[in-house]
């Protein structure tokens, strides 16, 4: 694996289990780095197949940015694993699900939403697409204030092609969040995460609900190409409804680029209890 910083696994100290997603398990940690400094960090380790894990780490080598989790090395002797930066709020889905969330005022709720679509335009710029975006994978660190996106086992680098066409893995695609155009020809790119961006964001204004929630899974598709879409939040203002609803237009080339979803985003200010566009 090219230019991953190398860890020596007797410089990690694993504690206790942070969670465990579809293929391993997530430790916190201590590093003591090369300065001789412990550093407290998140230990990804115990897939299924080394490749999947190489590949995530591959990819988040070559990712700098503050709204996405950053990768500190990884340990390749002995056995495979990731070492990267401690969220240590937890997930987004579970803040918005905490028994805190009246705390959580609309404010915070934008904030989050902005976050994660500047982390979004800095991936695409990058050519990479995602294909898991999902409050889930949203990690909230510094006193839970800032979103950054992790989970990148799905994401592939398409500087060679503007649309991925999705070959083959082990993971389940995840039906709810994903693009029409992903789940039926299984075309990816930056406006298929846009569609996820969209579910993303329904599910922050939800209080962290589950989209399509009394619908079965197999149905949802048939009801999108109908042009059923997830209901407006009851307490989302109907403008920032209306960028979600912009991101599931069943034209993939239609949909706002995250550029363009951040410049919108930013564009807002919250006053008197209303939002006004900029
Ligand atoms: P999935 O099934 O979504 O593909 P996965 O096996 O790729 O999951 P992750 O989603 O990356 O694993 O991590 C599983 C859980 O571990 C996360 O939901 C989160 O609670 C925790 N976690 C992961 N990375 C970190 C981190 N850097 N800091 C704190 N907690 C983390």
């Amino acid at each position: 694996m090219k230019c991953v910083y190398e860890i020596n696994a007797k410089d990690i100290t694993e504690l206790d289990c942070l969670g465990k997603g579809y293929f391993g398990v997530v430790l916190r940690g201590r590093w003591r780095s090369h300065q001789n400094v412990v550093i407290n960090c998140a230990i990804k380790s115990l897939y299924q197949t080394n490749e999947e894990l190489k590949a995530e780490i591959s990819t988040m080598t070559q990712l700098r940015h503050q709204n996405i989790v950053k990768l500190y090395g990884a340990v390749l002797k002995e056995s495979l694993s990731m070492v990267m930066e401690l969220c240590d709020g937890g997930s987004l889905k579970e803040r918005l699900l905490s028994k805190h969330k009246l705390k959580l005022l609309a404010t915070s709720l934008l904030e989050y939403s902005k976050q994660i679509a500047c982390g979004m335009k800095y991936l695409a710029s990058k050519n990479f697409v995602h294909r898991d975006l999902a409050a889930r994978n949203v990690l909230l660190s510094g006193d839970e204030k800032i979103a950054k996106i992790c989970d990148f086992g799905l994401a592939r680098n398409t500087s060679d092609n503007t649309d991925y066409y999705f070959k083959q893995s082990a993971a389940p695609l995840p039906t709810m969040w994903t693009a029409p155009e992903a789940i039926r020809w299984k075309k990816f790119s930056e406006f298929s995460d846009v569609w996820s961006f969209g579910v993303t964001m329904w599910e922050i204004f939800s209080y962290g609900q589950n989209p399509w929630e009394d619908c079965e899974c197999y149905k949802v598709p048939n009801l999108i190409i109908k042009g059923v879409r997830l209901k407006k939040p009851a307490f989302c203002p109907e403008d920032l409804y209306n960028i979600m609803y912009r991101c599931w237009n069943i034209e993939s080339r239609q949909r706002p680029t995250f550029e363009l979803i951040e410049k919108i985003l930013f564009g807002y200010h919250f006053k008197f209890g209303t939002y006004k566009q900029a």
